[in-house]
């Protein structure tokens, strides 16, 4: 964990000075149309590094207890869940996927919990979703309430899990078979699921899955419930 921690640190410096020296270049007008998207291309993987640096700063800070430093704070999950749709849209849209959202009952549900972390936790899943999913496809997803718990389930239409890989994935860098394959390697670590299972248990939660070789899967969050005034 130590050595994790050091070399992720160490590891920033050198990203920082080379996306700003990037940027620089690109702002250069007598670049030639080559250069520019060379340039661009770079850009792209400065920025794939530092979300995989990101996450292995907040999987290293996993091995230790930082209940005492996260927030906790009323969060409104339908609220978050609405808005991160909204910008994961655009993504999905490349694909020609849709994503619905539907909550019964009771307009916004909340738990309490620090909501950068909860908003990486449904960032993991829905992105997933969308990763693994099928052109063309459809996620939907679902809050309710069950007594006195918030179950939010993602469901995608995609390419499933398989067996051998179902009781894996949650393993820090653990990467499923078919995942290896150039159509879903860019911008994987293996550490995402890793991450929202901590980040679920860390709120007093837990994340289940069940999946379908070839078929679809579907994650469902649950996560304490507080009851707002309005109840
Ligand atoms: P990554 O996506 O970076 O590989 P994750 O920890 O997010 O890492 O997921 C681990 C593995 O679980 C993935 O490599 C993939 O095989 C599988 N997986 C996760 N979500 C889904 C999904 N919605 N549909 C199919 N497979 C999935």
């Amino acid at each position: 964990t130590e050595f994790m921690a050091n070399a992720t640190h160490e590891l920033r410096t050198p990203l920082a000075i080379m996306k700003g020296n990037v940027d620089l270049a690109l702002m250069k007008k007598t670049n030639s149309k080559s250069v520019r998207e060379n340039l661009e291309k770079v850009n792209v993987e400065i920025n794939i590094l530092s979300d995989i640096l990101k996450d292995l700063t907040l999987i290293t800070s996993s091995g230790q207890n930082i209940n005492h430093i996260i927030d906790k704070t009323p969060v409104n999950i339908t609220e978050l869940i609405n808005n991160l749709v909204k910008r994961l849209r655009t993504i999905a849209l490349e694909k020609n996927i849709k994503i619905k959202v539907k909550s019964k009952k009771i307009k916004d549900l909340f738990s309490a919990g620090d909501e950068k972390y909860l908003e990486k936790l449904f960032i993991n899943l829905i992105k997933n979703a969308i990763t693994y999913g099928k052109n063309n496809g459809n996620i939907v997803i679902e809050l309710n309430v069950v007594k006195e718990v918030l179950k939010i389930k993602i469901t995608d239409d995609g390419i499933g899990i398989s067996k051998e890989d179902l009781p894996k994935i949650f393993e820090r860098f653990y990467r499923g078979d078919k995942a290896h394959t150039n159509e879903f390697n860019s911008n994987h670590s293996g550490l995402g699921l890793a991450i929202a299972k901590w980040v679920a248990e860390l709120h007093g939660g837990k994340i289940d899955v069940k999946s379908i070789f070839d078929k679809g899967s579907t994650f469902t969050v649950t996560l304490p419930r507080l009851k707002g005034k309005l109840d």
